[in-house]
């Protein structure tokens, strides 16, 4: 695999029009990186809330994700993950250090959730978002918390600019009691290669076949690069994790699936893995609206979804249950004892796919903590 890491192309790298930087926030440490990585970027200073506000109002969603915004954020950092009602949540925590993704898939669900304030931010002030985590993750030692940082963003495509991650991970390496997971769609690894996880922090990929990515992940990385970074995270001691999400049923998608699971597993050791989550296409009605409108061309706005209790379309609960089970065989063939678990579904499809659903949230969450 080696060899062939060294031939691959890395992705298109977006880059940034322009950076607006918030009065104050020019002592941070993501400032002095912004600053270094991008010499030939236009930076202005914003006087101030309100002129920072009004000079931001009004901006489109796709134009917005073009400007960076360095803020300092002044709400909570950490937060527990929302989950959706009547459907087995993991126990998943998340803190958000940037908001909107520079990566422009048609059916993200941003596009509806930060319709309102669409701007590419990047919060500046690290040093609030470490202490919050610091109180929670010291208070609670007895407990295992799962932390995600792709919630409202991608946790790796703004890391060669902002270094947000390289300058967090050394703290959550050194807690007891947390797997860190950085979720993307992204190459962007180069600046985690030579610090030490400690086993604490976990480099993770959302995966779908070369197909869907042409059509539908506009500027992420493509399959190959996605896994030669995860390869060489794995080398530098990164625990993986992969989302099969959001799994398309299209004509053919078995065969497309079933050699990205096989190329996925050929390539990185699965021992290495923290877990592997699977997660069908859901939307909601305006989302399909946004999508009509942004990606008319899209395949993904023709299948039969139904209207489930929690207000999110998805396929027919039996052609779910069918696909999972379908990737759960494929996946299972390679890495016989991976931690499998379902985004979003129900205990039903818990049970038809898995024979079981467990308990309670908790006892999901702490399927999930390593054995070490
Ligand atoms: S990579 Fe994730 S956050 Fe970014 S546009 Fe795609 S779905 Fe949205």
């Amino acid at each position: 695999m080696q060899g062939k890491v060294d031939r691959l192309q890395l992705m298109e790298l977006f880059k940034p029009e322009e950076v607006i930087v918030e009065r104050g926030s020019e002592t941070s440490p993501i400032y002095r990186n912004l600053v270094r990585a991008l010499p030939d970027v236009p930076f202005h200073m914003a006087k101030g809330d309100t002129l920072f506000r009004g000079a931001i109002s009004g901006v489109r969603f796709a134009a917005a994700k073009r400007k960076l915004y360095l803020t300092k954020y002044n709400g909570e950092f950490f937060k527990k993950c929302p989950g959706s009602e009547g459907q087995v949540c993991c126990n998943y925590f998340v803190i958000n250090f940037a908001s909107n993704c520079p990566m422009d898939c048609s059916y993200c669900y941003l596009q509806d959730y930060l319709a309102n304030n669409p701007e590419l931010r990047v919060f500046s002030n690290v040093d609030d978002l470490i202490a919050e985590a610091d109180r929670t993750l010291s208070r609670h030692r007895g407990d295992f918390f799962r932390i995600g940082t792709g919630e409202i963003t991608d946790s790796l495509a703004l890391e060669p600019y902002t270094g947000m991650v390289r300058e967090i991970i050394p703290y959550f390496a050194e807690q007891p009691n947390v797997l860190l997971e950085l979720k993307t769609k992204s190459d962007c690894v180069d600046s985690l290669l030579d610090l030490d996880p400690k086993e604490r922090v976990v480099a993770a990929w959302s995966m779908n076949p070369q197909t869907v990515i042409d059509a539908d992940e506009c500027g992420t990385a493509s399959l190959g690069q996605r896994l030669s970074a995860a390869y060489r995270c794995q080398e530098a001691g990164y625990r993986l994790g992969f989302h099969f999400d959001p799994i398309i049923e299209y004509q053919g998608w078995e065969a497309d699936y079933r050699e990205m699971i096989d190329q996925t597993f050929a390539t990185i050791d699965w021992r290495r893995l923290a877990w592997v989550s699977l997660g069908v296409l859901r939307d909601t009605p305006a989302l399909k609206r946004t999508m009509r409108s942004r990606f008319p061309k899209t395949q993904l706005l023709t299948g039969e979804q139904v209207l489930c209790p929690d207000g999110k379309l998805r396929y027919f609960q039996p052609l779910r249950v069918a696909m999972y089970r379908k990737m759960a065989y494929w996946i299972r063939r390679a890495a016989p004892t991976v931690k499998i678990y379902l985004c979003m579904e129900t205990r039903e499809v818990w049970e038809q796919v898995f024979g079981y659903a467990p308990a309670c949230e908790k006892e999901l969450g702490n399927q999930m903590a390593p054995a070490i």
